[in-house]
Formats: structure tokens, sequence, C-alpha cells
């Protein structure tokens, strides 16, 4: 009886409060009808739409996409699903960045891979963004993921260190698990900076014989726009 009391008292509840979402892009608690993102931050969202774009320097990638600049919303969205686990953004994220990635078509890429995380800090985090962005990437794109990668060392974090450091940093930092002869490869990471860590990636990739890499990121944070 209070069982179905307390059933009827919640969707009484639900009717006069409809669920609040919480919008992913700046926090407020506004009401809007999808669950991850308010009117504004979506018009914002918008705005910072990338596309195809320069691969970082080096040569190494045949062709980049990225769907956002690191500003505003697309930062917010990182973040969440970085720092505060919010897993499901990385379903509408993935599915930006294929968006993102069919504008450098076509690529006759043929397998998406993540870019990997150390165990110890995969243990610290619970998972790997980058995986869950590959997964959702990779499923729009009808490609297959292929965990090809692992980082053997716990590298510092790369966002304080000069351009020379980062290098120095990452050196032999990656191996490849899996054989990529002949492939061509989607290299994701949610967001790219300098490039080092996805020109370090795809070097890997490279001489393990991948025939071509593509970067695809969710944001990027390139030449101060870092906000
Ligand atoms: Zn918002």
């Amino acid at each position: 009886m209070m069982e179905k009391l307390k059933r009827a008292s919640d969707w009484a509840l639900r009717l006069l409060y409809p669920s609040r979402a919480v919008c992913m892009g700046c926090d407020s608690q506004s009401g809007f009808p999808r669950p991850w993102l308010c009117e504004a931050c979506r018009v914002r969202l918008a705005e910072s739409w990338v596309g195809a774009a320069k691969p970082p320097e080096g040569g190494l990638f045949e062709g980049a996409a990225y769907a956002y600049r690191y500003v505003g919303p697309a930062g917010s969205m990182v973040r969440n699903l970085k720092y505060r686990g919010v897993w499901r953004l990385a379903e509408p994220m993935g599915r930006h960045m294929a968006r993102a990635f069919e504008t450098i078509q076509p690529t006759g890429a043929d397998c998406v891979v993540p870019v990997p995380m150390h165990p110890k800090r995969l243990r610290q985090r619970g998972f790997n963004h980058a995986e869950k962005l590959a997964e959702q990437a990779a499923a729009n794109l009808r490609l297959p993921v292929l965990k090809a990668l692992a980082r053997t060392r716990n590298t510092r974090q790369q966002a304080r260190l000069s351009g020379a450091e980062r290098r120095a940093n990452l050196d032999g930092a990656f191996t490849l698990d899996m054989d990529v002869k002949g492939r061509r490869v989607v290299l994701v990471d949610d967001v790219c900076t300098t490039g080092t860590t996805a020109s370090t990636c795809a070097q890997t990739l490279l001489d393990g014989g991948a025939s071509a890499v593509f970067l695809l990121c969710f944001a990027m944070a390139r030449g101060g726009e870092d906000e």
C-alpha cells in the first residue's frame, strides 16, 4: 500500500515538476527539452564548428577533422566527459565527430583507433574517454574500433610542458598491440592541442605498417585558442 502511494506521489510530482536536465555546456538547470545542452549553448556550440582542418605539423597525417573549437560549451562537454564521468556525453560527441570526419571523405579509412591511456590512469579514472568517443564515432562511421595502441609509460600531463619537453615526455610512450599493416586508421582523441600526442601515436602506427593515419578529435585547442 505504502509502495503504491509512493509511486502515485512520485508520478504527481513528475507532472508538477518535469525532470530538469543540467546543461553540459553551462551547468544551468533551465528545463530544456533535450538532455544535454540548453538552447544558448546549442547555438554557441554550432558557432564553434570546425570540420576538416589542417593536420598537426610533421606530415604524418593524411587529413584531420575536429568537431568544434575548444571554447565555451565544447570545452565544458570535454570536461564533463573526462573529469565528471558523464559517459553518456560520448554518444552525441562521437556523433558530431563522425559528422566532422565525413567532411574529409572519401578517405578509405577502415578502422578507428583510440589514443590509449596508461593502465594506472585508467584505474584512477575508471574509463578511457578517448575510447568512449572512438566507439561512438566508429559506430556512426560504420567502422570497427581497434585498440591497437598501448601506453607503456605513465607520462606526465602534457599541458604544462614546452614543445621539446612534450616530445621527450612521450618518447617511446606508445607501442603497438595489434597488427596494423596496410590499415587506413582514424586516430581518435578528445582534444588536440599541439598535436604531439597524436603525432607520436601516428608515428607508432606508421612504423607498424599502417598505410595512412587521419586525426579525428572532438575539440581543437590550438594557437592560444584554449579557454
Ligand atoms: Zn547551457
